[in-house]
């Protein structure tokens, strides 16, 4: 017979560990499922507003929420899950990547959001020859050099602050005519003598032969900039990993809709962090994990009538 949760989890970012703590201290037997540990966090190269913490790394604050939960006695799954039945005996089967299948009472989804592209020529042909969607993890590659990032919200910003450690000279080409970060990095990045800061730069193309070369802007005063490493950093959208299959009712934007308990349109699925609509759609750590919590606290309530 197929294994019974209370709950599964399904996402392992900050909203999912953060749930699973709750969930596990509410006695509730948990597993939490995904196919990448650690979700946009464990990207982040400097964290700056989680309390408690002056700065840390994403991945360390992701490992940390880790170790916490599984102390507690969360199971982890590292696979894939394709497929959420609700059964009518209000319990939902979920099926994996590899076959397998399991059986949970509660469920919550914390599945986060998907890397906006930029969707101009030459960017997925010269995806991982120059242009990549995460300084953290290629950042190093780029020692020496002289880069663009592209975006003007915290992510570029903090990214840019990032390589400016690592490279020669960092470029930021913001579209419009100012930046949208916290002032706290805007002060930090122009301090900074390595960064520069290009403003009403759209990009136009990629291009180079074996790697890139050349990034082509909409500015007419700047049309072309030489480099060798493009960092796109504009943001992110809700996964839509389940919502139609389930039927979950999304926003115009596919946000989830949840009620403020954080439970989905379909009765006794719950959802939290960025993937929502919550919290005002400001997507930050405390936000994901107070969401989490809500959820949980709900979830085991209803579990215990
Ligand atoms: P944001 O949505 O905040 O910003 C996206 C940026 O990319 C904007 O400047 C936007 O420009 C630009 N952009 C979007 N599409 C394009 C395009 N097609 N071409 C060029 N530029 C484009 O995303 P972030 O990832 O920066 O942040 C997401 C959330 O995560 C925020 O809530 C943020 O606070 C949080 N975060 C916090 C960090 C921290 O350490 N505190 C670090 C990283 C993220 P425009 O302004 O013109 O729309």
């Amino acid at each position: 017979m197929e294994k019974m949760y209370d709950l599964a989890i399904v996402g392992m970012g900050f909203a999912g560990y953060t749930g699973a703590i709750y969930a596990t201290r509410y006695g509730l037997k948990t597993v939490i499922i995904g196919d990448i540990f650690g979700g946009q966090t464990s990207e982040a190269h400097i964290i700056g507003n989680y309390p408690g913490f002056e700065e840390i790394t994403g991945m360390e604050l992701m490992q940390r929420v880790q170790n916490q939960a599984t102390k507690l006695g969360t199971e982890e799954i590292y696979e894939r899950v394709e497929h959420i039945e609700r059964l009518d005996d209000k319990t939902f089967t979920l099926t994996l990547r590899n076959g397998d299948t399991l059986s949970t009472r509660g469920l919550l989804l914390t599945i986060g959001m998907t890397r906006r592209k930029l969707n101009v020529p030459g960017e997925q042909e010269f995806y991982g020859k120059g242009i990549t969607y995460c300084a953290t993890c290629d950042g190093y590659f780029f020692k020496g050099k002289e880069v663009a990032v592209i975006g003007g919200g915290d992510s570029a910003v903090t990214a840019a602050l990032f390589l400016a450690e690592i490279c020669n000279k960092v470029h930021l080409l913001v579209r419009g005519d100012r930046l949208r970060a916290e002032q706290y990095w805007i002060d930090r990045l122009n301090k900074n003598s390595k960064i520069l800061v290009h403003f009403k730069t759209g990009i136009d193309s990629f291009s180079g032969t074996d790697s890139l070369e050349t990034i082509k802007t909409t500015n007419a005063l700047e049309p072309e900039l030489k480099v060798q490493g493009a960092f796109i950093e504009i943001g992110h959208e809700p996964n839509k990993l389940f919502t139609d299959v389930i039927g979950v009712k999304t926003d115009e934007h596919g946000f989830i809709e949840v009620s403020k308990n954080q439970e989905t349109s379909v009765t006794g699925l719950y959802a939290a962090g960025d993937s929502t609509n919550a919290s005002n759609k400001f997507a930050q750590l405390i936000t994901a994990g107070s969401e989490a919590a809500i959820a949980v606290e709900t979830i085991a309530k209803e579990l215990s009538k």
